[in-house]
């Protein structure tokens, strides 16, 4: 055992306040309690690799040789707060000051094969760190009043950290059979913290990769979902790839792989232009809905592939056929079927817009995009932007040119017209008033007309201009005003 303020200044990167981690009052509590109940508290895993990591964490999970519920009903009277207690699980949790700390008793595990519940009995520090999923989780603090602060770290975590290693404990086929959920972790650190996952633990996740089976989607999803929010999500998605995960839990991302070659031209490899563009966006934005757009952006390529001896390879309407793919991917994945769902796919469906309108620009295209875009309109130029991957530095110049243009123009009609999500000056109620008629397809026709007529510049956004529109719109449909005009 190694004293915790030693460890910190032979790595590469010393935590030069280490009151900011363990010197914090509610450390030294549980410390008293454990001392007074005669029982071994650590701090394990995620908290003291983010102590070495220099990362801010509030999630403190503290393990107890012997009961954790115990000592956090003690803690909770000494703080003064509520602790929730889930008996069936034996762990506790309390929150205090920003800080979510569980208590666990130190347990040991074994599993069965077709169920990531394992069979749990008490046990030692040292049985629960060899049920952690990597060294460097299974690091741990103590506690105890006789030596607060040791580092506990029996499969060289910290050496790991300092080579930027993801390593299980125990054997990888035992670790990523026991609970497949590992082998994504793995690969979430991995994008996460830039860390390389040893050949070993490699070839362990592809033989068990059939094996994530038996996790939920809402488990898997949650891990996608920090891939996605990671740096360089490219990284994790590679990896996915790389073993064979992919395939079996996003089969739709992994069918954009590959490159197909007819009369000598070939196309560009859609699954790494895609990750390109997810990179791209991650530099721009933290929205991880954007970021989903960004992976779903070409999802429809490979379905419609076509070669045209003149063209080349081209794959028209992906972007409305993406767009109809959506609903059934989140559905598939387990992902939100709410307004989340219905922003990517409006991105989705949207994405070629800003493209044809930096080759010909018309105001009417332009309105018709502030339209259609409405509020997301800022979203859909990141994603445009982040979608130019050309290697030709030259190219790139050039389109990102081809948007500050389109940008500009979009402003300007904008301060114009004022389209971006205009409300029709004419409402659907005043049509039926007018005319003494209730809810008709007449009434959609006229409204449709005038919002065309706004968009294509023929009037003015207005309600004068509207009020004439509709009666000419309503004279051609042969309706007649309840006033006999
Ligand atoms: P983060 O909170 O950033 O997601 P973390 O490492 O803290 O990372 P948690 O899910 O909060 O991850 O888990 C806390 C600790 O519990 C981990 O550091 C690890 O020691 C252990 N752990 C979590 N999930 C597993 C698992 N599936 N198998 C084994 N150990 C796990
Ligand atoms: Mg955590």
């Amino acid at each position: 055992m190694q004293d915790i303020y030693e460890m910190m200044h032979t790595l590469d990167n010393p935590i030069k306040n280490t009151d900011t981690y363990l010197n914090k009052p509610v450390f030294a509590l549980i410390s008293e309690i454990a001392a007074d109940k005669n029982l071994r508290c650590y701090v394990i895993g995620g908290y003291v690799r983010d102590c070495f990591l220099k990362r801010s964490s509030n999630d403190i999970d503290v393990v107890v040789e012997g009961s954790g519920i115990e000592v956090s009903e003690c803690l909770a009277v000494r703080l003064n707060t509520d602790v929730h207690v889930f008996k069936n699980f034996g762990t506790a949790m309390l929150h205090y000051h920003g800080m979510e700390i569980e208590f666990v008793g130190a347990r040991k595990e074994s599993y069965r094969a077709n169920s990531r519940k394992p069979i749990v009995e008490d046990g030692t520090l040292e049985d629960d760190q060899k049920r952690r999923d990597f060294t460097i989780n299974a690091l741990a603090f103590s506690l105890n009043e006789r030596d607060f602060g040791h580092l506990v770290d029996p499969f060289d975590g910290i050496s790991d950290l300092q080579q930027k290693l993801i390593r299980t404990p125990l054997d990888p086929d035992i670790t990523f059979s026991d609970d497949p959920l590992r082998m994504i972790r793995a690969i979430r650190f991995a994008a996460q913290l830039n860390f390389h996952i040893v050949d070993e633990a490699i070839q362990a996740i592809g033989r068990n990769r059939h094996r994530i089976g038996i996790v939920s989607k809402e488990r898997i999803v949650d891990e996608l979902h920090k891939i996605l929010l990671s740096p360089r999500p490219s990284i994790g998605f590679k990896l996915l790839d790389k073993t064979g995960l992919l395939e079996i839990i996003f089969s739709q991302l992994h069918a954009l792989k590959g490159v197909e070659t007819s009369e000598g031209r070939q196309h560009k490899d859609n699954f790494y232009h895609t990750l390109k563009v997810v990179d791209n966006i991650a530099k721009t934005s933290d929205n991880l809905w954007l970021r989903w757009a960004a992976l779903l952006h070409d999802i429809a390529k490979p379905s419609t592939k076509r070669y045209d001896p003149q063209t080349g390879w081209t794959f028209h309407g992906h972007e409305f056929l993406g767009a109809k793919m959506i609903p059934s991917i989140f559905k598939h994945l387990k992902l939100p079927l709410n307004e989340k769902m219905k922003y990517v796919q409006k991105l989705v469906l949207l994405h070629m817009r800003p493209i044809a309108l930096s080759q010909e620009v018309t105001d009417s295209a332009v309105r018709r995009l502030l339209f259609d875009a409405g509020d997301e309109l800022e979203d859909l130029m990141m994603l445009c932007e982040a979608d130019i991957t050309s290697k030709n530095e030259e190219t790139v110049r050039k389109h990102l040119n081809n948007f500050q243009l389109v940008r500009q123009k979009l402003k300007e009609i904008e301060e114009k017209d004022a389209v971006r999500n205009f409300q029709p000056p004419v409402s659907g109620e005043l049509i039926m008033e007018t005319y003494g008629i209730g809810q008709s397809r007449e009434v959609g026709l006229i409204k449709n007309a005038i919002k065309e007529a706004i968009l294509d510049g023929v009037i003015h956004n207005n309600f004068d201009e509207a009020c004439r529109f509709m009666k000419e719109e309503a004279k051609k449909l042969g309706l007649i005003e309840k006033n006999g005009e």
